[in-house]
């Protein structure tokens, strides 16, 4: 079984699901979104997050640092060509400007955390949401995780990008899913690939299988789109994603603002930004969303 890093437990959250819920963030995806607003999620591979605002310029890490990583002459820097991802230097930071991203948790160990708000969950029906990254990259663990969840009483939500093998999911994690949201981001074949790294066909296909299984199985099925300004908020592309719901039958979708905190997390993983967001730092208006809502809205789709 292939055992995923979880990124964080998120609890409270009343973003990912019905009713107050906690998150869990899984390690790992297989698409490679330009706008992702979880950059961390995206390498399976634990990685070091340095944040240059916190760091108040004691030198520690340059003490610790086996590789001379940490430089003693810019504190608060490091080269990650030199860097081995250690993490020793994460402990003896006094402000945690450094830290490790990426905790190995056994099932057990979420499954623990999480019945502690069970009341809470009950009271609002809420639950437990398999985010991240895309918990669909590790369904065993990912299905052991929700069965076990599920065994407790507590519903089990999944929020996926729809990129992954539909069979393996269907048999190790669908039977114990009360509900999920799927994104569609881009119909245009070549578009999809060139800004999420992989065919948008899985995705198409896989949307279709999960809204035809949701009442056999008893789960519900949520598809929506993030409005990336330019990319996938254009009228064309909505146009064409609305035409295709009406086609199979969905009804209702959801439209996700554009989400520009990811800007600042791409720094503190020393990640480079595409330049095609150069600039892209702040909300879009609330006309443009009223505008895209609308394109859904005229072809009888709720959003
Ligand atoms: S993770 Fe290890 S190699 Fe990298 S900067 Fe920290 S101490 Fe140095
Ligand atoms: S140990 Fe932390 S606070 Fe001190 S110089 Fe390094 S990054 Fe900055």
């Amino acid at each position: 079984m292939k055992v995923p890093l979880v990124l964080e437990l998120k609890g409270n959250s009343l973003d990912d699901g019905p009713g107050i819920r906690t998150a869990v963030f899984f390690k790992g995806c297989p698409m490679r979104c330009i706008w992702c607003h979880n950059p961390e999620s995206k390498r399976t591979e634990p990685e070091l997050s340095v944040s240059t605002e916190d760091c108040i310029g004691c030198g520690t890490c340059a003490k610790v640092c086996p590789e001379g990583a940490a430089s003693p002459r810019r504190p608060g820097i490091v080269d990650r060509g030199k860097c081995v991802r250690c993490f020793a230097c994460t402990a003896s930071c006094p402000p945690k400007a450094l830290q490790r991203v990426g905790t190995e948790m056994s099932v057990e160990e979420i499954t623990e955390k999480c019945v502690k708000d069970k009341p809470f969950y009950d009271v609002s029906g809420g639950g437990v949401t398999l985010t991240g990254g895309e918990a669909t990259l590790f369904p065993e663990y990912a299905g052991a995780l929700a069965k076990r969840l599920t065994k407790e009483g507590i519903r089990v939500h999944l929020e996926t990008c729809g990129f992954f093998r539909y069979e393996t999911v269907k048999e190790h994690l669908l039977p114990y899913i009360s509900g999920i949201y799927m994104d569609v981001k881009i119909m245009d074949p070549e578009a999809h690939q060139k800004y999420c790294g992989v065919p948008n066909r899985p995705v198409l296909e896989n949307l279709r299988r999960l809204h035809c299984d949701s009442a056999e199985m008893g789960f519900s099925f949520l598809s929506r789109t993030p409005l990336i300004p330019g990319i996938t908020d254009t009228d064309e592309n909505l146009t064409a994603i609305a035409d295709m719901y009406r086609e199979i039958g969905i009804t209702k979708t959801e439209l996700l603002p554009y989400n520009p905190t990811w800007y600042k997390k791409t720094a503190k993983l020393g990640l480079k930004r595409d330049k095609e967001l150069e600039g892209l730092d702040h909300w879009q208006p609330k006309e443009k969303i009223e505008h895209c809502k609308a394109i859904f809205q005229k072809r009888g789709i709720r959003n």
